[in-house]
Parts: C-alpha cells; sequence; structure tokens
C-alpha cells in the first residue's frame, strides 16, 4: 500500500519483486501454497499491537475481550475441522508446535522413535543438530528400498528402545500411512503416540487422505503448507492431555501469542470448512498424480511408484542427474522444487539424488490436468539439457505463459 511505499521504498519494492517471482514461475515445493487476500489481510491487521499471554478468559494482560473472541474462534473451528476434542493455535510454527509437544511428554535425555531425516522425517524428529535430537534420545526407522515405511524395522527399534513417544507424519512421504499400526506398537510399549500431519493436514481436514487425529494422543502442524492459511503451527490432543499441552506451549515454549497470526488461521480454518476447500483437496491429489504418471511416462524414477497425496519423490539416478543440479536448472526455468534425498541415498545431502515436487501451490492457481501434462513437459525439457543455456531460457518463457493463464495475486494486493 502507499504507507509502505513512502516509508520503506526499498522493503516496498522487494515486496513487489517477490510478488512478481510469485505470479511469474511454477511453485512447486511441496510445503509451500498461496493463501487467500482474506488470510493476507487478517495478518497485516493491528491485532500485531496486542500482548495476550495465557489462554482466552484467562490471560496475564489486560483488554484482550476481542482477541479472546478471536482465538476461541480459531480453536472452535479449529477442532471442528478435524472433530478434535482439543486444540491449541498458538504455536509459531510447526517445529514450536514439535518442541512444546516433546516438552509436555518428555524430559530431556528421554528416548523417542521418529523417521530418519534422510528417510522422509523432519529435522525436529530428531536430528542431531535439532533440539529433538540434541536434548533428547532419539532412535529412528526408515523406509524399505521400494521407498515404504519400513514398519517392521519400526517395530523392532520400539519393542527394543521403549521409548517415551514415537512419531509418525513426514516432510517427503508420497503414500498412505497406516495409523493403526503406529497407534497399536505405542500402546504395547506404553509411548504417546505423535502425529506431525504439518504436509497433508488439509488433505487429512477434508477426508482426502486418513486423518490421524482419532489415532493418535497428539497431533501437531503447520498451518502454511496444504491447509493453506498463514504461516504457523497448531497442535490438537486428546481431552485428557489438554492442560501438558497448552502449559508447554505457554509458559513453557512460547511467551505472547500471535493473535494476528491467530486471525489468520481462524480465517483459513473458516475457508477450509467450506466445501469449495474439498474439491481444492482432491485436486491437489489428482494433480500429484497426473503429474507423476507424467513423468514415468517421459522415464523418471517415482519413489515408491506413484503418490496418495500432493507430493512425490523423483529418483534422478536413471537420468544421471543429482538434485543439487536438477534443483538450480529447474529454478533458473522459473520452476521452484527443492533437492531431496531418496531411498539408499549416495550422494551427500547437499547433493542428494532426488527432487521432491508437490502440487498444492499450482493448484491454488486453478490448474487442472491439463497444465500438470504441460508442467512435466517442461521439467522433462529442462532436466534433459540442465546446462544448455538457451533451453532454460526457451522453457522459462513458456513457464510464464503457463503461469499468465492462471493469475494469482493481482494489482490490487501489491504494494
Ligand atoms: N514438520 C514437518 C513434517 C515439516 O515438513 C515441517 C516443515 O517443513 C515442519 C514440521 C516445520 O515447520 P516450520 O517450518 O513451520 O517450523
Amino acid at each position: 500500500g502507499a504507507a509502505l511505499t513512502t516509508a520503506d521504498p526499498d522493503i516496498a519494492h522487494l515486496i513487489t519483486e517477490e510478488i512478481e517471482r510469485q505470479n511469474d514461475g511454477l511453485e512447486l515445493i511441496a510445503s509451500e501454497n498461496f493463501v487467500s487476500p482474506a488470510v493476507m489481510e487478517a495478518m497485516g491487521s493491528p491485532l500485531t499491537n496486542k500482548y495476550a499471554e495465557g489462554l482466552p478468559g484467562k490471560r496475564y494482560y489486560g483488554g484482550c475481550e476481542v482477541v479472546d473472541k478471536i482465538e476461541q474462534l480459531a480453536i472452535d473451528r479449529l477442532k471442528q475441522l478435524f472433530g478434535a476434542e482439543h486444540a491449541n493455535v498458538q504455536a509459531h510454527s510447526g517445529a514450536s508446535a514439535n518442541a512444546a509437544v516433546f516438552l509436555a511428554f518428555m524430559k530431556p535425555g528421554d528416548t523417542f522413535l521418529g523417521m530418519d531425516l534422510s528417510q522422509g522425517g523432519h529435522l525436529t524428529h530428531g536430528s542431531p543438530v535439532n533440539f529433538s535430537g540434541l536434548l533428547y534420545k532419539a532412535v529412528s526407522y526408515g523406509v524399505t528400498d521400494e521407498g515404504l515405511i519400513n514398519y517392521e524395522h519400526m517395530r523392532a527399534m520400539a519393542r527394543e528402545h521403549k521409548p517415551k513417544m514415537i512419531i509418525a507424519g513426514y516432510s517427503a512421504y508420497s503414500r498412505v500411512i497406516d495409523w493403526q499400526a503406529f497407534a497399536d506398537i505405542a500402546k504395547e510399549v506404553g509411548a504417546i503416540f505423535m502425529v506431525d500431519m504439518a504436509h497433508f493436514a488439509g488433505l487429512a481436514a477434508t477426508g482426502q487422505y486418513p486423518s490421524p487425529v482419532p489415532f493418535a494422543d497428539v497431533v501437531t502442524s503447520t498451518t502454511h503448507k496444504t491447509l493453506r492459511g498463514p504461516r504457523g503451527g497448531i497442535i490438537l490432543c486428546k481431552a485428557e492431555h489438554a492442560k501438558a499441552i497448552d502449559k508447554a506451549t505457554f509458559p513453557g515454549m512460547q511467551g505472547g501469542p500471535l493473535e494476528h497470526v491467530i486471525a489468520a488461521k481462524a480465517v483459513a480454518f473458516g475457508e477450509a470448512l467450506q466445501p469449495a476447500f474439498t474439491d481444492y483437496c482432491r485436486q491437489v491429489i489428482q494433480n500429484a498424480q497426473v503429474l507423476a504418471q507424467a513423468l514415468v511416462a517421459r522415464g523418471y524414477h517415482i519413489v515408491s511408484g506413484g503418490t496418495d497425496n500432493h507430493l512425490m519423490l523423483v529418483d534422478l539416478r536413471s537420468k544421471g542427474l543429482t538434485g543439487k543440479v536438477a534443483e538450480k536448472a529447474l529454478d533458473d526455468a522459473g520452476i521452484t522444487v527443492n533437492k531431496n534425498t531418496v531411498p539408499r541415498e549416495t550422494q551427500s545431502p547437499f547433493v542428494t539424488s532426488g527432487i521432491r515436487i508437490g502440487t498444492p501451490a499450482v493448484t491454488t492457481r486453478g490448474m487442472t490436468a491439463d497444465a500438470m501434462q504441460e508442467i512435466a513437459a517442461l521439467i522433462d525439457r529442462v532436466l534433459s539439457a540442465p546446462e544448455d543455456v538457451a533451453t532454460i531460457a526457451a522453457v522459462k518463457r513458456d513457464v510464464k505463459a503457463l503461469a499468465d493463464q492462471y493469475p494469482l495475486y493481482g494489482a490490487t494486493s501489491r504494494v
């Protein structure tokens, strides 16, 4: 808007530049999406001025009567969306939500079981450079050579190590997860069963992917991926854990909640409760399946052979490419993906043998099957000649032409 352009032209200009980047490219990073103008408006509101430590009706600051209503709406909508017994909407991010759960159920040094980062888990599921691996004893399970969860190994690790907590839900896993299998082994060894549904939360909310909520003691998520809300986190849990989760979030992990972001979460949850969001999630999965098949038809190897959700892992070894080279070449052509380790990885995490591709963002733009076929062809042109400057430039023009058919943020949301 005019205020920012006048007060800080540098930042205003850079925001416009980023809006153009988002408009002109093909966003295929599986963890990204485009929020609605309504969500953005709530985020950019004077609610950012308010301190509200505590929970609705139980605050440590005066003047919370309005934000109380906002946060309660966010909680109620979220509980409705997932049929959850209890919800806390204050986590600043997915990582903060996970840290709060660790704090609620474990003491430093306690053992937990999670998926290895290189096999699809998240940093917060036990990586040695993350709080989860630094403060707690992480033991891990992984995937089979075909890229499917190795349930046998997971059970064996659970029985051997008797973890306090078992985590399922990942950053780079494209298949349905057997929640019952995890719940059963957690019960057997006396562990808390935690699911991190950050990636597929929107799909689970709308019944397009199995929801972990009935099976898990506690479920965390980000709000900015398939759920298509503002950047943030949430925690859902069974009623018996409500107090522990609320206490671990505040005062355990965080100070004042971000009420402007919580308002934006409420708006996004309201959007997700509309029938149109279910159609959107169905289309996200269809698009991922069409894109995966179109890549297979061009000779690409998709880990596990396909996808049940919004993402796929492409193993590029059969094409003689690394993830690093592919990511860079595609980025130069206006197609954003991320390099990713694959099962039986032979490269370092900085190089990798694969890329992760997701459809939530392009589907928000309105793209359907035909556009997915076109995207597969564009990806293939780049990856068939990743060093060829002329090819990259030509694809970049075609990427912009495709993107222009699906306008994103118009002039009204430009600063
Ligand atoms: N959990 C999973 C499974 C994720 O994929 C991510 C983000 O990529 C997170 C947690 C962390 O979320 P945030 O980046 O908001 O901390």
